[in-house]
């Protein structure tokens, strides 16, 4: 469902991504890892074209994504992406910033466009905040809002950058189990993660990037026998 071939991305002189392929099938949960600098974010904004390739090519759910016709509002539909920072408007309620997707560029009725906020809500356990500011939520609560944000634009993918590391660790328990229970519930996801439990418990298979490279993948076993002394550095400086 996610294919990337021989991906190369530069930034002026900058060589960013080199020959990153690897690909995600429909229901697999990706983790996404490596160093600070090593391409992780790039990817991810390539994969959702918030950054354009220099080379190689990349498939999303049917999108030819380094197409220069592409239809970014299409590729937008079914790609869901959620950072680090939540990026929730602060003068909206956390209902108004969930349906602001589904009312302006999917046209749904106001009722539906609420029903939807409403599950999508109670996916994340936060039903009961409909009504609040984003100001008024602890962290984690915001970043599980902007979670079902995400959701209620009905994605066929998401893509998770590093969503838990603003985090403290019981606020982080709560948007890891938000994901775990998207990821058990058949979700195709790439998450960029520096949690390892996590990865090696839910990740179908891990991606390790060194230096704009894939170094090395393969199912979650390789972060317990990596084969590289790069993962296993990189693993040890996690721990
Ligand atoms: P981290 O774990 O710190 O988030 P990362 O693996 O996500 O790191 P990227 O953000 O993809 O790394 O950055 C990879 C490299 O690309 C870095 O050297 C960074 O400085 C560079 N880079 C990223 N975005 C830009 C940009 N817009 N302009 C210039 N260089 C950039
Ligand atoms: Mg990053």
């Amino acid at each position: 469902i996610i294919t990337l071939n021989n991906v190369q991305k530069s930034f002026g002189e900058i060589s960013v991504l080199n020959d990153v392929s690897f690909s995600v099938d429909k229901g697999q949960v990706v983790a996404l890892i490596g160093a600070s600098g090593s391409g992780k974010s790039t990817a991810l904004r390539c994969i959702d074209r918030l950054e354009v390739i220099n080379g190689g090519s990349i498939e999303v759910c049917g999108h030819r994504v380094d197409d220069p016709h592409l239809d970014l509002r299409r590729l937008r539909q079914d790609v869901g992406i959620v950072f680090q920072s939540y990026n929730l408007f602060p003068h909206l309620t956390i209902e108004q910033n969930i349906t602001l997707g589904p009312l302006s560029v999917k046209k749904q009725p106001k009722q539906d466009a609420r029903r939807l906020a409403h599950s999508v809500l109670e996916q994340v356990g936060l039903a009961d905040k409909a009504e609040s500011y984003p100001e008024q939520l602890s962290g984690g609560q915001q970043q599980r809002a902007a979670i079902a944000r995400s959701l209620a634009m009905k994605p066929k993918v998401m893509l998770f950058d590093e969503v838990t590391s603003a985090l403290d660790p019981k606020l982080t328990g709560e948007v890891l189990r938000v994901i775990e229970r998207l990821a058990g519930s058949g979700m195709t996801m790439i998450m960029v993660t520096h949690e390892m439990n996590f990865a090696r418990r839910i990740a179908d298979k891990v991606v390790f990037m060194h230096q704009g490279r894939v170094h090395e993948s393969g199912d979650a076993s390789i972060l317990q026998q990596p084969a590289t002394s790069e993962l296993q550095d990189f693993i040890s400086n996690e721990l």
